[in-house]
């Protein structure tokens, strides 16, 4: 394909704002790719290289101006081009308003060099360009500059009007046609006649637009389907939303219930030989991280491809702060000295693939499982506990003890879900944090059981009222064995009466409370009940009368 024709249809798209007439427009630009369908189908969303790819061109403004000022001519200076786009705001628009071509001397082009009109450009085509931006991306080293330069230059100095318009914001990711990832899978459904599910899948495993394109072209939805992961091509992280404990319970029969880690995503590639390592926006972070290559390298035997967080550890073992990860991330020289200031290690929690088997499409459980049989039992530190209930109780103890040892919170998925790349589904929830605490009194309280006999165990909570006090539920939860003893001698000397394991307690002592909902409630008098209350803590600065009222719990329901 021309990149004349390209512009042409590149502008014609830039001209369009509803979102049909877009994606017709790319839908045409696919279907008259030819043998440039995969490049065409990338740098119409302004990408040089598919997504999993991290290769760069390393072009910033200066460069790029530098090379459209020597195409320009002789009475074009870099300092014009640059304020004619602080000016115009659109390298595209400045680029196209030169009159190229001709420059002679530095053209990397020796045959055809000089676009002689504005307009019709060079016979420049789509595979050239993308040859050339190969070439530049590859140019390492002390001359690198001037060969990106000398690269560019000619490539703008073959190109008419709108060739240049779009060359310029494309070295510059600034193509800003309206065309996103969504456009172009809708397109490529279209043109090529296959269910638009089956290119997503196709772009979610491979990450790969351009191949993507050409496989529902020449092999329609049965080479897509056979499209797979590889190992070595990152895909994109599975994303968490926001979520309570309820929202779980609600919507699964069960939960599986996870630490959340306080550190970096990370994917690890093996291929049983070699490891490469991923950020979440599919960088290589492989050097900067020789311990969890070598970690890597120790634990797995066969192929796999590992989803985990790397966090950093402090010498007892405990975590550190997720900035002391960014630190070794962005770490490129000096990895040695940079280990010895920060220790990172590895936590997995999810396994795409292993042993040839790709497992998006199994159950977490199940993932989880060959996870674990992955690593063995020379990484088992690594593995993450996953533990599956129905009982809010339960997850409340693992969030309590993962914030005692210092994490970050936990996290809670459907045990049934599928593994999908890239998404933000509400597969997996990170539990929110209470917003609002509430201080209520104790008015009552049971004694536990077995080793707990001792103990007064559950408490029930209550909002003063004008005339007493509302109670709105029972805490039991978030509570250790130490602090359990304290409550106990703290409220036994306020016992009124016994009824077996029932006691009623005067109002003297004053819990503050977390939750995740205020329920409308037939069963107590106050006509609410909390939603998995929590202790937090106990309020001895605060006088029971001066707890938070019923008044104020209403008032919160009603915000809800
Ligand atoms: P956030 O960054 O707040 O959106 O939370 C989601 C992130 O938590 C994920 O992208 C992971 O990097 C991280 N994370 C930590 N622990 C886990 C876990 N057990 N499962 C999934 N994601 C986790």
């Amino acid at each position: 394909m021309e990149l004349a024709a390209f512009a042409e249809r590149a502008r014609e798209i830039e001209a369009e704002s509803a979102d049909t007439a877009i994606v017709e427009g790319v839908t045409d630009l696919l279907d008259a790719a030819g043998a440039d369908l995969p490049v065409v189908a990338r740098y119409v969303q302004g990408r040089v290289f598919p997504a999993h790819d991290s290769t760069k061109l390393d072009i910033g403004p200066a460069l790029c101006y530098e090379a459209i000022a020597k195409a320009a001519g002789r009475n074009v200076t870099v300092d014009d081009v640059e304020d004619r786009v602080a000016d115009v705001g659109d390298v595209g628009a400045v680029a196209s308003s030169y009159d190229f071509g001709g420059q002679q001397g530095l053209a990397a082009f020796g045959a055809g060099a000089g676009a002689g009109d504005g307009d019709g450009g060079d016979g420049l085509t789509v595979a050239e360009v993308d040859a050339e931006l190969r070439d530049l991306a590859a140019a390492d080293g002390s001359g690198s500059h001037d060969t990106k330069r000398d690269i560019l230059f000619g490539l703008f100095n073959r190109a008419g009007d709108d060739e240049a318009r779009y060359l310029a914001r494309l070295v510059l990711s600034e193509m800003r046609i309206g065309v996103g990832d969504g456009t172009v899978r809708d397109a490529i459904a279209e043109a090529f006649d296959v269910p638009v599910e089956a290119v997503e899948r196709a772009l979610q495993v491979t990450n790969d637009h351009g191949e993507v394109a050409l496989v529902a072209r020449d092999e329609g939805i049965d080479g897509l389907e056979s499209l797979g992961l590889e190992v070595g091509r990152p895909v994109g992280a599975m994303l968490a939303q926001a979520g309570t404990v309820s929202d779980a319970l609600d919507e699964w029969e069960s939960v599986a219930v996870e630490t959340k880690f306080d550190g970096a995503r990370v994917q690890v590639h093996h291929d049983g030989e070699e490891t490469a390592l991923f950020s979440r926006n599919m960088e290589d972070v492989t050097d900067p991280l020789p311990e969890v290559v070598a970690f890597v390298a120790d634990a797995l035997d066969g192929p796999a491809i590992l989803d985990g967080e790397v966090v950093a550890v402090a010498d007892d073992g405990s975590p550190l702060p997720f900035q002391e990860i960014l630190r070794r991330f962005r770490r490129k020289h000096d990895v040695a000295k940079a280990r010895e200031d920060v220790t990172v290690e590895f936590r997995a929690f999810d396994c795409l693939h292993a042993d040839g088997d790709d497992l998006l499409d199994e159950p977490l459980t199940e993932r989880h499982d060959r996870l674990a049989d992955a690593l063995g039992d020379a990484g088992a530190g690594a593995l993450s506990a996953l533990t599956v209930t129905e009982d809010a109780e339960e997850i409340a103890d693992i969030e309590a003890e993962a914030l005692d040892a210092d994490h970050e919170g936990i996290m809670l998925k459907n045990p049934e879900s599928a593994y999908t790349p890239g998404r933000r589904g509400k597969q997996w929830l990170k539990r929110k944090p209470d917003v609002e605490t509430l201080d209520l009194v104790v008015t009552g309280a049971e004694w536990g059981e077995g080793r707990r006999a001792e103990l007064l165990g559950t408490f029930e909570v209550a909002a003063p009222t004008d005339g007493g006090f509302a109670p709105l539920g029972k805490v039991a939860t978030g509570i250790t064995d130490e602090e359990l003893a304290g409550l106990t001698d703290l409220l036994e000397p306020h016992v009124l009466r016994e009824d077996g394991a029932d006691v009623d307690v005067e109002p003297a002592v004053v819990f503050e409370v977390g939750y995740e909902e205020i329920q409308a409630s037939p069963t107590y008098g106050a006509g609410y009940a909390l939603r998995f209350p929590r202790f937090l803590g106990v309020r001895d600065d605060i006088d029971p009368t001066d707890a938070d009222s019923l008044e104020r719990v209403e008032r919160l329901a009603d915000q809800q």
